[in-house]
């Protein structure tokens, strides 16, 4: 039988092949620099821009799927051009009936019912028939004013049923149309991050156009820089912040629009006069969440500088740069150190 005292090695090889062994153990340590990897599909009529940070390729390449899957998930079961999704059967069934969905949709509509009580109804659901009427994607023509005054009583987002425990949807008014343009893509972000990171990424960035979510942070341990869209001048940046775990959502009256007789008709409206909003160009949002900076963005477009402004710096955690009509621009107190020039 050998035992440590019956074998004896000379000090000096036990200490060398010590060091052999770690050293060894070191090189046999790959030293893994993270993957950064992006990829953009268009989803959600929007192009879906997806950047990975995970530990190899094969995790990147399932974060990947994990992402564009959830995104294309969401837009099956919330979108409502499509004539077969859960919001399109409520919509559908407007003064006939509740309709039953799933626990996620109920929480939607429950969370931008909550936007619109923050923004003091700016935010609305409910400006289903109005968006339709426009279609400013579409058909570029201005819809009559009487025929906009009509739908009035069919925007009321106060009016929308929502029961918890019977989990269904109820909109009570034939004609009324929810729409959820303003809110789902920054709900989309916050989903598809939840799936990523699940796939094992250790940060990245979902955009939805001018909807993103960001988390983790880059290799160098930066956070993501994200560049905030001039209003009028195409291509150029206004400013430039870096995003850990962070939301940011930008509302324009440039991202779809169209100018008929030197006027600028855009899809943004009023709960008011059913008529484009004209007392920001853009407002810009950061949030922890997605739909919070989406339904913000949108809501704070519609309150204007002032109260908007006012009401950004009530709630904690949200910052915002406001884009008055006339291209004045105001940053909230937590923001202003953190913007830098492009
Ligand atoms: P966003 O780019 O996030 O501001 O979303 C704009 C989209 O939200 C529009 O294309 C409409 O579908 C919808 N929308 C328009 N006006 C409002 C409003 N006042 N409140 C809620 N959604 C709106
Ligand atoms: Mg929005």
């Amino acid at each position: 039988m050998m035992t440590h005292g019956s074998f004896a090695v000379p000090y000096k090889v036990v200490f060398c092949l010590t060091m052999a062994f770690l050293i060894g153990c070191v090189a046999a340590q790959p030293v893994t620099q993270p993957v950064v990897s992006k990829r953009a599909q268009m989803h959600m009529g929007t192009l879906v821009t997806l950047t990975v940070v995970a530990p190899d390729t094969s995790v990147s390449e399932q974060a990947m799927r994990a992402g564009f899957n959830e995104i294309k998930r969401l837009e099956q079961l919330l979108s409502t051009w499509r004539p077969d999704t859960e919001l399109s059967l409520v919509n559908a069934e407007a003064g006939r009936r509740a309709v039953k969905v799933s626990q996620e949709t109920l929480e939607l509509v429950i969370r931008s019912l909550d936007m619109a009580n923050l923004t003091h109804g700016g935010f609305n659901i409910a400006l289903g028939p109005a968006v339709q009427a426009w279609n400013v994607t579409e058909r570029q023509h201005v819809p009559d004013d009487r025929e906009l005054q009509k739908l009035k009583p069919l925007v009321d987002w106060t009016s929308i049923q929502v029961n918890r425990v019977a989990q269904t949807i109820f909109l009570p008014r034939k004609g009324m149309r929810i729409d959820i343009g303003g809110i789902g893509k920054g709900y989309a972000a916050d989903r598809a991050v939840a799936e990523m990171r699940r796939a094992g990424a250790i940060g990245g960035v979902v955009a939805l156009s001018g909807d993103i979510k960001t988390f983790g942070m880059l290799p160098e341990g930066n956070g993501f820089p994200v560049g905030i869209q001039h209003p009028r001048r195409e291509g150029e940046l206004i400013a430039i912040v870096e995003l850990k775990d962070e939301a940011i959502s930008t509302a324009g009256d440039y991202e779809r629009f169209f100018v008929q007789d030197g006027v600028r008709y855009h899809h943004i409206l009023s709960p008011q006069t059913l008529q484009p909003v004209r007392v920001c160009q853009s407002v810009t949002i950061i949030a922890k969440e997605g739909v919070v900076a989406d339904g913000l963005d949108t809501g704070i477009f519609v309150l204007g500088p002032e109260e908007g402004m006012a009401l950004v710096e009530s709630l904690p955690g949200v910052e915002a740069i406001i884009i008055d009509a006339e291209g004045t621009m105001t940053v909230s107190s937590g923001l202003r150190d953190r913007l830098r020039t492009p």
